[in-house]
């Protein structure tokens, strides 16, 4: 497609640019002044004039946003519902960007790209297989379709980093085994309609997924890969073959390959930007009525058209040779950093996590970032030769205390006081484990931003070591939680870490994830009770045995712990009982568990968790 060349009266470019056809008709629709009778009420931004704070709003978002922010009354802008007008023709040229048959935009984030996919494949106690460590959105899409899951168990390593599923897991033998060793599929024969994993882990780490399409082609309906993190590698060969769908990929036979991405994590869309990728198989092509179905059902009728306006200028800037260019920016800036920290790393004692073997300039070759059987370094063991690879723009930094076997040393830096000494420090990390914290190389980082993350590591391992007075290196900090008052950095640190340590808690969280779960009753069916009052609020002291009406997940690290329908095990309520003493005990480092119900008690805080009756 042949993008014409627009300049705007009033944007006046200095250069001619050739703009994608959403923003070209956003653009056009504004600059024409079309008089408002239809939602929005603000009219166009002209509401806000009419009060004191609404001028404050005005001025600070600007005029242009305000007045692009219009509703699908506007015919000439096209139908996101319908993928009409120029919507559609924006559609269709992220498709040919992204290499793909069919691509949707959708405007409410990857939580509801993963729902529509799912509801446009997957019917009440159909058999689903997924990755045990998938996103919630995936565990809610289970509990609104009424499906069956059998999940695949990743490995983590102690540093409580999610590995990598075994390939092992992906056998069509072992998948039917654990179908038939299911306490309520009935039907054992049944073809799985979807398998969901996340493509990506939260640490960085891809699949091969021609490997996966060669076991599982036509053994289950739809392969879907949820890429929320990984809307960059079909521009890059770093990834060959470790994303969904890209440019040269070969059709699989029969299943549909499906990929949603959050274009707004690591491309440049607005937050709630996302996009759903299909490539047909050989011998089924989407039904594109059919699937819209499903779309329609989890899609506004009012969605933002400046989110719109991002997904069709993140496709534009990642066309032709640009797109490659940002990818390898991104990854050149992240080798960069990995190879500063490494000068340093002997000083100050963090490290990142990765292979040994760093290029001594440019970003070398892909070939060490493929996990290798039995490495060190990511501690995942027995790993298959080229099945997954190690994303270097995913940045996860070990903080000192804790090896990779989970023994802990006799002094260490709790990842949770760097992460909050640097929030008072104006650096805001993506999350953070117990001796790790991560940080997102994405198209967005400036040449050189790293380097103000070192200076600043250095400046946190000078405090420590001179253990000065929280008060003075984190005053907010210990405004909100004056216990500290009288204590140094080093002081602190240590405190939590021989706590953790006493605890076992690299052990703990580790085994948690990886624990035998027995689920009593379909997720759907254990969350309708919620609906049907059918819950009782049960103390985390008694919990042995029952069934949960919730979904129970700890943050950090946000991964799901047990699913509704799902029985407790000890393993879990000892984890749960030991996050509630350390909480009482070091406020202002909770673990936060969403799921978990706190009241008080005669003054005492309790922990409850809402089960099936
Ligand atoms: C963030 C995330 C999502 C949800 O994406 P949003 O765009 O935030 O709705 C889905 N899956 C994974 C793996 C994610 O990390």
């Amino acid at each position: 497609m042949k993008l014409e060349v627009y300049k705007s009266p009033v944007l006046k470019h200095k250069e001619e640019v050739d703009l994608p056809p959403f923003l070209k008709a956003l653009i056009r629709y504004v600059e024409n002044g079309a008089a408002s009778w239809h939602c929005p009420g603000h009219s166009g931004g002209a509401a806000f004039l009419k009060s004191s704070v609404g001028k404050v709003f005005h001025k600070f978002f600007g005029e242009n946003l305000l007045k692009a922010d219009v509703c699908n009354a506007v015919e000439e802008l096209g139908q996101l519902l319908e993928h009409t007008g120029a919507i559609a023709e924006s559609e269709k040229n992220a498709a040919r960007v992204f290499n793909c048959d069919h691509l949707f935009f959708v405007t409410n984030g990857t939580s509801t790209s993963n729902k529509i996919v799912w509801h446009s494949t997957v019917g009440p106690d159909d058999i689903v297989v997924v990755d045990r460590n998938c996103h919630k959105s995936v565990l809610h899409a289970i509990m609104m379709t009424g499906a069956v899951p059998v999940y695949l168990t990743p490995t983590r390593n102690h540093y409580g980093i999610i590995g990598p599923i075994p390939e092992s897991e992906f056998s069509y033998e072992s998948i039917q085994k654990k179908i038939a060793n299911h306490p309520f599929i009935k039907d054992k024969t049944k073809k799985p309609r979807i398998l969901t994993l996340t493509q990506s882990t939260y640490d960085g780490i891809s699949y091969n997924v021609e490997a996966i399409k060669a076991e599982l082609d036509g053994k289950i309906h739809a392969l879907h890969f949820d890429e929320a993190w990984l809307p960059h590698a079909a521009f890059h060969d770093f990834y060959k073959d470790m994303h969904a769908i890209g440019a040269g990929r070969p059709r699989a036979c029969d299943s549909l390959i499906f990929a949603t991405q959050s274009t707004h994590k690591m491309l440049a869309g607005l937050s709630q930007a996302s996009q759903i990728l299909v490539q047909d198989s050989e011998n089924k092509k989407l039904n594109r009525f059919v699937f819209n179905e499903s779309y329609l059902m989890h899609t506004t009728t009012s969605p933002q058209y400046s989110i719109i306006a991002s997904c069709d200028v993140t496709a534009a800037m990642m066309d032709g040779p640009n797109g490659k260019t940002l990818v390898e920016g991104s990854i050149q800036e992240a080798m960069d950093f990995r190879r500063a920290m490494r000068e340093s790393q002997n000083d100050f004692g963090f490290q990142v996590w990765g292979p040994d073997e760093l290029p001594s300039e440019g970003i070398g070759s892909r070939d060490n970032w493929i996990l290798k059987p039995n490495e060190k370094w990511h501690g995942f063991g027995q790993v298959s030769q080229g099945f997954n690879i190690l994303d270097p723009i995913k940045v996860t930094v070990l903080t000192p205390g804790l090896d990779v076997d989970g023994s802990f040393a006799e002094e260490g830096i709790p990842a949770s006081l760097v992460a909050k000494y640097f929030a008072e420090n104006g650096i805001i990390v993506e999350k953070y484990g117990l001796y790790s914290f991560f940080l997102m190389f994405t198209i967005g980082t400036t040449k050189g931003k790293w380097k103000t993350v070192i200076a600043k590591l250095k400046k946190f391992k000078a405090d420590y070591d001179n253990n000065e007075k929280l008060s003075k290196v984190m005053p907010k900090f210990v405004q909100a939680h004056p216990v500290y008052g009288k204590l140094g950095l080093k002081d602190l640190c240590q405190q939590i870490h021989s706590e953790y340590k006493a605890g076992d808690m690299a052990r703990m969280t580790t085994e948690i994830y990886v624990s035998e779960i027995t689920p009593a009753m379909k997720p759907a069916d254990a969350f309708a009770k919620i609906a049907r009052e059918e819950i009782e609020r049960v103390e985390i002291d008694n919990l042995e045995g029952r069934v949960t009406a919730v979904l129970l997940t700890p943050y950090p690290p946000g991964i799901p712990l047990l699913v509704p329908g799902e029985k407790f095990n000890s393993v879990i309520i000892a984890y749960l009982k030991y996050a509630r003493d350390f909480n009482h005990m070091y406020p202002g480092f909770e673990t936060d568990i969403h799921g978990l119900a706190v009241e008080y008690v005669n003054g005492t805080k309790k922990y409850f968790v809402d089960c099936v009756k």
